[in-house]
């Protein structure tokens, strides 16, 4: 019983560890000296409308606007890390950017702050 808490005890530091580990590493790699050099070590990618990343060193986060089509404006940790208004102006420079048959910029912005809200909504459980 005893060995059990210990081992137990060990993997929850290591966990802690990791998850400290992985933060630093989010926050490192989003400091404007390293996007930028990570921006000019592979051109040709799209990048995080603000952090910067380039699209193969972070994960996106994609906003549906109907059944089969979605844009990202943001990686998955800028998505969790900005305001609804923030998130709104990034998808809004997307959408002047390029063109969209499928939807207009009313219902993109409306998708935006369904998906927005949901995230509230889960970081509450
Ligand atoms: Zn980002």
């Amino acid at each position: 019983m005893k060995n059990r808490n210990i081992e137990r005890k060990y993997y929850s530091v290591r966990y802690d560890i990791l998850c400290k580990q992985e933060k630093f590493m989010d926050n490192f790699k989003r400091t404007k000296f390293v996007s930028g050099l990570l921006r000019f070590m592979n051109p040709g990618y799209g990048t995080c409308k603000k952090c910067g990343l380039p699209w193969n060193q972070c994960k996106e986060k994609t906003v549906h606007y109907d059944e089969y089509n979605g844009i990202f404006a943001t990686c998955d940790y800028c998505w969790y890390h900005s305001t609804l208004d923030e998130l709104k102006e990034y998808y809004t420079s997307i959408y002047i950017r390029q063109t969209f048959k499928n939807t207009t910029l009313k219902n993109l912005l409306e998708c935006v702050e369904k998906e927005y809200n949901e995230k509230k909504m889960n970081s509450y459980e």
